[in-house]
This record gives C-alpha cells, sequence and structure tokens, in this order.
C-alpha cells in the first residue's frame, strides 16, 4: 500500500494512541502501514445503537496492529467483522451445572471473541482505558490476543488445571504462570496481571498481553519467563520503550 498515511489519522496517533509516542520510530511507520491494511480489510459493524467515527475505527485499528507489528498473522486473516457496542452489552448464556442442568440467562460483557471470524468490544471499556491506565487493562489488545492464541494454539497445550500437555517451552512457561497466577489469588497476593487470568489459559495469555504491553517492567520483575515467551512470540520488547 503506497498511499501516504493521512494526517487526520496520525493526529489521532499522537492525540489519542498513548503506546504511540512510546514506539520507537521504526515501529511507528510499521504500525501506520499495518492499519492502513487493517481498516481497509476489516468490517466495522455498529451494534446497540453506537455511531461509529473514524476515530474510533483508527483507535481499535491502532491496537490490533500494534500486536501484528513485526510478525504480521497475515493481518487477522479469517477476521471478518469488528463488532462495537456503546457499552457493556448483554448476552444470552447457557450455564450448565456439574448435574447437566442447564440455566439460561443473560451476562453483561465487555467484549468477546468468537471463533475468529468476529471480535465484539464495548467501546466504553476501551475509551476508559485510554488514558490514566495503571492496571494495565485494554480490551483490544485482550480481545485480539485471544485470536492470535487461537490461530498458533499457544494455549491448547494446557489443560484448565494448568499441566502441560504439549512438551515445548512456551507451553511450559504459560503453564506455570497460570498455576502462578492461581496460586497467588489463593494466597490473596498481588499480581500485575489482571486476576481474571486464572479463569483459563486462553485468559491468562490475554491478560498477560494487556500487561506485556501496558506494564511490562512490572511483569518482568514478577514472571520474567512469561515476558520473554511473549517477547519471543510478538517479537517486540516493550521494556525498551519510552515511558
Ligand atoms: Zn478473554
Amino acid at each position: 500500500m503506497n498511499q501516504p498515511f493521512p494526517d487526520r489519522w496520525l493526529q489521532i496517533l499522537e492525540s489519542s494512541v498513548p503506546v504511540y509516542k512510546r514506539l520507537p520510530h521504526y515501529h511507528r511507520e510499521t504500525l501506520q502501514k499495518r492499519m492502513q491494511i487493517f481498516l481497509s480489510e476489516k468490517m466495522f459493524e455498529e451494534c446497540g445503537g453506537i455511531t461509529l467515527t473514524e476515530k474510533m475505527k483508527v483507535i481499535i485499528a491502532a491496537h490490533a496492529c500494534v500486536l501484528i507489528l513485526v510478525e504480521t498473522a497475515d493481518y487477522y486473516a479469517d477476521l471478518q467483522s469488528v463488532l462495537v457496542y456503546p457499552d457493556d452489552y448483554v448476552a444470552p448464556v447457557n450455564e450448565m451445572d456439574e448435574n447437566g442442568v442447564v440455566t439460561e440467562g443473560l451476562e453483561h460483557r465487555k467484549g468477546e471473541y468468537w471463533n475468529m471470524g468476529n471480535i465484539v468490544l464495548s467501546w466504553a471499556d476501551i475509551d476508559r482505558n485510554l488514558y490514566d491506565n495503571p492496571d494495565g487493562h485494554n480490551l483490544v489488545y485482550h480481545e485480539f490476543s485471544h485470536f492470535l492464541d487461537d490461530r498458533y494454539g499457544l494455549t491448547a497445550g494446557i489443560d484448565i488445571n494448568g499441566m502441560p500437555q504439549r512438551d515445548d517451552e512456551w507451553t511450559h512457561v504459560l503453564a506455570k504462570a497460570f498455576r502462578r497466577l492461581r496460586q497467588k489469588i489463593s494466597e490473596n497476593r498481588r499480581s500485575s496481571l489482571d486476576l481474571y487470568g486464572a479463569e483459563s489459559p486462553q485468559e491468562l495469555f490475554s491478560v498477560a498481553t494487556e500487561a506485556f504491553i501496558e506494564k511490562p517492567g512490572a511483569l518482568h520483575t514478577e514472571m520474567p519467563d512469561l515476558y520473554k515467551m511473549l517477547q519471543e512470540f510478538y517479537q517486540l520488547d516493550p521494556l525498551r520503550w519510552r515511558g
């Protein structure tokens, strides 16, 4: 793609995408190229009465493309639509208890990822965490990293108890991090990872991705193996970025 990056988008990056200013210059140029392709390929769907502005799309695309700065993952091939709601939305759920009794109900959600085809996001949640973000939450990193996990099968070799079923190094590192986070919760200890990561190995990978970009120093101090695994997978080193 040889079209110049629009000035309007650059202004949005500089004013509304804090990670942009942390990126080394060579990553900034790549990010712009990735975003142009992402924005030309992906469909956005307005849900729940939201009107999506160009600015919102640029902000979502920028964060999605930070994760594919070096390894493009074919630009999230197979991802057809990014569905955006104005705020948390309510989704029907069927839950089965241990006796096999199914309860139908409704659940509030901020975002979700549906088997490669669609990603659902709440704009309010993205917007709330863009600035002033000491907790390291970023819904776009979270949901798009589920996509990458699924695509590369990163957590596919870990059972729900955190036992590795495969013998490669990344699987072992992720499994250990998952068990450690669950252990910390049981001992009421703090973590640089969102405790939601203890739900499953898949959630562990997504909250780890959020921490990796948003608070790399804290993650590196707490779980250097996990930091290194993410550094190898994303081929990024946020510890060296500014700020
Ligand atoms: Zn998740």
